[in-house]
């Protein structure tokens, strides 16, 4: 494969007081790769998807979206912070998925799916209201478009949560652990929904615990311990021989 990759984050850096909860983490995802990350609670998985997402401000390092300097630009020979109006342009050509799926509660499941489109990318409501309906048909909810969220089991809110995250064509999504809140019988109907997209070409980075599905639809897999990538490769080999303990360890206790 050739040129820049969709998402690049070189030696990135967090702390939260003196405890580093990234250090020194890099990840390339290229066009249409489907990078899922594991690591047990507290790695540094969230923090990771929110500093890409520029929720949360890096410490050192960098992350380029298609190339571009995210949260910074250059002057005078350094880097200075973007105030939040491009911060919030470029946080606009990403999508994330909440563990919590973080819908509207006032707003229908159309209004929900169709308020970024319309408030944010300026698309005209018919349209946005047209397309938001065809990704309802999608995730199989086209009959719940005047409900409110309320009125959704969770598995439902969820798939409006990814309805919702890509009706904006993102260039990339942002998946944090996207079925840890569901009953355990709503799981596969959402992550039948991931599948979906990522057999249509979608960029994703997903954190999860499903190790079948990173088995089965990550084009790579990315292993995380202690705010450091420990290993990273193709399921295929991640998941048959890890070459270190703790890697090892971790998946004979989630199984
Ligand atoms: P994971 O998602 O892998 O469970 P997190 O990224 O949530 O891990 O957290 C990584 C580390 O950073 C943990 O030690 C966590 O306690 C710490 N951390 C995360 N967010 C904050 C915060 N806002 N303030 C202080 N510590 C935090
Ligand atoms: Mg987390």
């Amino acid at each position: 494969m050739t040129g820049q990759p969709a998402l690049r984050v070189l030696g990135v850096r967090k702390t939260f007081g003196d405890h580093a909860a990234l250090d020194d983490v890099s990840l390339d995802v290229r066009e249409g790769e489907v990078v899922v990350v594991i690591g047990p609670s507290g790695s540094g998985k969230s923090t990771l998807i929110r500093c890409v997402h520029q929720l949360e401000a890096i410490d050192a390092g960098a992350v380029y979206l298609d190339g571009e300097l995210l949260g910074y630009e250059r002057h005078r020979g350094g880097l200075r912070a973007l105030g939040e109006r491009r911060v919030a342009a470029q946080r606009s050509r990403m999508s994330m998925v909440f563990q919590q799926f973080n819908l509207i509660p006032h707003f229908t499941v159309l209004r929900n799916i169709t308020e970024a489109p319309v408030r944010v990318h300026g698309r005209a409501r018919a349209d946005a209201e047209s397309e938001a309906m065809e990704l309802l048909e999608r995730v199989g909810l086209a009959d719940r478009a005047q409900h409110y969220p309320r009125q959704l089991s969770g598995g439902q809110q969820q798939r409006v949560a990814i309805a919702r995250a890509v009706a904006t064509k993102p260039r990339i999504t942002l998946f944090d652990e996207p079925t840890s809140a569901l009953d355990p019988e709503l799981v596969e109907d959402v992550l039948g929904v991931m599948r979906g997209l990522a057999a249509d070409g979608m960029t994703m980075v997903v954190v999860t615990h499903e190790m079948a599905f990173a088995r089965e639809v990550a084009d790579r897999c990315v292993f995380m311990e202690a705010g450091r990538v420990v290993e990273s490769g193709p399921p295929s080999e991640l998941f048959t021989a890890p070459r270190s303990a703790r890697l090892r360890s971790f998946l004979a206790r989630h199984h």
